[in-house]
């Protein structure tokens, strides 16, 4: 008997004849004699709306508030299956994430799960029940309810897998797993057998969005395998894990598209210790998420200058350029250029690490498409640039037919 975690993501079970076709899954590996317990997101699209009810009625919610109410919309799916699971003659019961155990600091709207005390759902189990715990929840340790960040059904799923130790955790989604492209742009684009953790967190970092990246950070640290899969059929998905030696031996395992991020560039930043110690930190105070950063040789003898450019999420930008404009009484730069238009395409493999002339290989390839190369960054098994936003899906295309459609 092996006991499998199963988390069905809000596509998953977005109306009720979905939760009906997760009951019947269920109740086929429940009557193979295994013990299962099920983590379900909201009905999709209804954690959106619960935000979009809050902004309608205030803008700045409170944040405890806005967990009470973003955490009953996975409390309607685990009663909904629940009954569907009854309907199909199987006893189970729901739970939510605080009868679940699951226990959490206090920072409302994203908290981190501080411990797991399993107790009721293993007595659940024991007493033959299918066990749904409510996803993206947890409570403190003073009762309060909170969520565990946007995508944080992942999390639960990934969390109770490693409490529990069980045999097997399966993601369920509706694509049919991880891909080395979004098929939805690359349509030759084919799905991965495994990836390693690393390769798989720069993915969903990198505006993949398969998976929350925490909750992909969790399982590297406590070494969970899991697989990514479709709940529409029966193929086999994608075993995320640990790196293994054969992984090295592939040069890319993906590219990937952010269309996300804006460029702010600083004209003219006095060239002298500190000043990019300054404006960092500056952005790091507001919580501003800094991903590339240039700086360019300076420029002028007498007052030496240069220009440095950054990205950041786009919905940061305004929240950035005031920053920037803030420290524009101490330190003197001349202009600060902001721009929407970009888009960042990234190679990602664990192969680079062993493998040369892939930076090479991605600019040869730019090129060849006629493509404009705006800032690059790169790391142990990723490589990224910028180009302008239209040329971002086109760039996609390319570097995927280079490193994927290629013999050589
Ligand atoms: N319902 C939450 C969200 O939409 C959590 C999840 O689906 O994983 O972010
Ligand atoms: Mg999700």
């Amino acid at each position: 008997m092996a006991l499998i975690v199963q988390k069905y993501g809000g596509s998953s079970v977005k109306d009720t004849e979905r939760i009906k076709n997760v009951a019947k899954r269920v109740a086929a590996y429940r009557q193979k004699g295994d013990q299962i317990v099920v983590v379900v997101s909201a009905m999709g699209g209804g954690t959106d709306n619960l935000i979009r009810l809050a902004s309608e009625i205030n803008k700045q919610p409170s944040e405890r508030e806005m967990d009470m109410l973003l955490a009953t919309g996975e409390q309607a799916t685990i009663a909904l299956l629940a009954m569907a699971l009854h309907s199909l003659d199987l006893e189970a019961v729901s739970l939510t994430g605080a009868q679940a155990g699951i226990i959490t600091d206090e920072v409302h709207t994203k908290a981190k799960i501080k411990n797991i005390s399993p107790r009721e759902v293993h007595a659940m189990l024991d007493a033959e029940n299918v066990v749904i715990v409510a996803g993206f929840q947890g409570m403190t340790p003073d009762g309060r309810i909170t969520t565990l960040g946007r995508g944080g059904s992942d999390l639960t799923a990934i969390a109770l897998a490693s409490t529990l130790e069980a045999d097997l955790c399966q993601i369920y989604t509706d694509v049919d797993g991880v891909f080395t492209a979004d098929p939805n742009l690359v349509s030759d684009a084919r799905k991965l057998n495994e990836i390693s953790y690393d390769e798989m967190l720069e993915l969903s970092s990198l505006g993949a969005r398969v998976m929350q990246s925490r909750s992909v950070e969790f399982a590297k640290k406590f070494n969970v395998t899991f697989e990514v899969r479709s709940s529409l059929n029966n193929n086999p998905g994608t075993i995320v894990k640990e790196e293994t030696d054969s992984m090295e031996g592939v040069v890319a395992r993906g590219v990937s598209l952010d269309e996300n991020q804006a460029k702010v560039t600083l004209v003219g930043v006095p060239d002298k210790p500190g000043m990019a110690a300054r404006i960092f930190s500056a952005l790091a105070k507001g919580a501003i998420n800094v991903d590339m950063i240039v700086q360019n040789i300076s420029h002028g003898s007498a007052t030496p200058a240069t220009d440095m450019s950054f990205t950041t999420d786009k919905p940061d930008l305004l929240k950035a350029l005031k920053v920037i404009e803030g420290l524009n009484r101490e330190i003197e730069f001349t202009e600060v250029i902001s721009d929407e238009g970009i888009a960042k395409v990234s190679v990602v493999g664990v192969g680079m690490r062993t493998h040369s002339g892939i930076a090479a290989k991605v600019f040869e390839t730019l090129a060849a498409g006629g493509i404009n190369i705006e800032m690059i960054s790169t790391s142990e098994i990723k490589i990224s640039v910028v180009v302008e936003s239209e040329k971002g899906e086109a760039a996609t295309q390319q570097l995927h037919d280079a490193f994927f459609l290629s013999k050589s």
